[in-house]
């Protein structure tokens, strides 16, 4: 059993707060990531599962089993790191053999030339890591990690070294070997959308904090809090105070769907793509101040009476300066 859990994990340097009272529970063979903005504890978190830091509160458990004091080696975990860290004095085939040290095993000539095939270097042994490319390095690295069998993968920015293009074809090989293995994994990134495409489940932090954990499409379509509607994906954020069935916003109201009563302050959250010229409903008028071609559509930034507002389009980009009705259908409105 290799699900893993954090139990109100806090970590502190000095007086800096990392991480504060963060409980996590990754189920066996999932693919978990935890994303957030620079700072807000992500690196802590792996480091602390992997056995790198202790917690000064809380507890890691590994299939049930406490692991607070168990020093990294005895974890049983693999770990791939932004910078590579290939050994540069030795072969790939020493490289990830490198990973077997500790371990017995029958044929590790044909465990690094099987590792090798997994990620997809077949015939590389001989190569000094210096003659690899980047996204090849990261291969190995992931090979090395993997070596050992490890119960638990943990992956700090393995692709945050690479272009764009490299990196969105290492993740896909990075999920078809993890899937492959079935291996419990925890990734770690600042890129929401690779967090959106390579997961089952994401953890949003902030501020050394889980804000919240679901599926890609849970905290996509439902956002539990301000930070994460504004951090996954783009949204406008309009405040507001509740009404009957939505929202007022100064003098608009716009209709929300599936609302209990309620009152007071709150937040409407819509996402850029769901505000159209042609929907019939909650209609408000904007001015068209800049537009950015995306290719398969153009972000249009508008000015609503002094607030801004993101509309993405995918059909006839109106001038600056040139008055816009927009509108969104209910069911797309949610309040904060
Ligand atoms: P990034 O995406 O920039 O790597 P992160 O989300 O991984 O950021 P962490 O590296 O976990 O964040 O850092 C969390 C907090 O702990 C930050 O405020 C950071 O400055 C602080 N911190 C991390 N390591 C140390 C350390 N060794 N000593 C003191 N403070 C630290």
């Amino acid at each position: 059993m290799a699900e893993l859990t954090l139990d109100g994990v806090s970590v502190r340097y000095g007086d800096a707060v990392a991480l504060s009272d963060v409980h996590l529970d990754v189920a066996d063979g999932e693919f978990f990531t935890l994303v957030g903005p620079s700072g807000c504890g992500k690196t802590t978190t792996l480091r602390t599962i992997a056995g790198f830091e202790e917690p000064d509160a809380g507890s890691v458990r590994f299939g049930g089993r406490e692991m607070t004091g168990v020093p990294p080696e005895g974890r049983d975990v693999g770990v791939v790191f932004q910078n590579y860290a290939l050994f540069p004095h030795m072969t790939v085939a020493e490289n990830v053999g490198y990973g077997l040290r500790f371990h017995e095993v029958d044929d590790p000539d044909s465990r690094v030339a099987e590792l090798l095939s997994l990620v997809d270097l077949d015939g590389f042994e001989d190569r000094d890591p210096t003659e690899l490319s980047g996204g090849q390095q990261q291969r190995v690295s992931l090979a090395r990690a993997l070596a050992p069998e490890p119960d638990v993968l943990l992956l700090d920015e393995p692709m945050s070294a690479l272009d764009a293009r490299l990196r969105e074809e290492l993740r896909r090989e990075v999920k078809r070997i993890q899937t492959e293995l079935g291996i419990t994994t925890v990734y770690v990134t600042h890129d929401q959308e690779e967090a959106l495409a390579i997961s089952d489940r994401v953890a949003v932090m902030h501020d050394g904090r889980v804000e919240q954990v679901g599926t890609p499409r849970e905290v996509y379509r439902e956002p539990g809090s301000r930070f994460v509607a504004s951090f996954v994906g783009e949204n406008n954020l309009f405040d507001g105070e509740r009404v009957a069935d939505g929202v007022r916003v100064d003098g608009t109201t716009f209709t929300v769907d599936g609302l209990d009563a309620g009152s007071g302050h709150t937040t409407l959250c819509v996402r850029p793509e769901h505000l159209r010229r042609d929907a019939p409903e909650n209609r408000f008028s904007v001015t068209v101040e800049q537009s950015e071609f995306l290719g398969e559509a153009t972000r249009v930034h508008c000015d609503w009476d002094g607030r801004t507002v993101v509309w993405r389009t995918d059909d006839g980009v109106p001038e600056r300066g040139e008055r816009v009705e927009l509108g969104f259908a209910p069911e797309h409105g949610r309040l904060l």
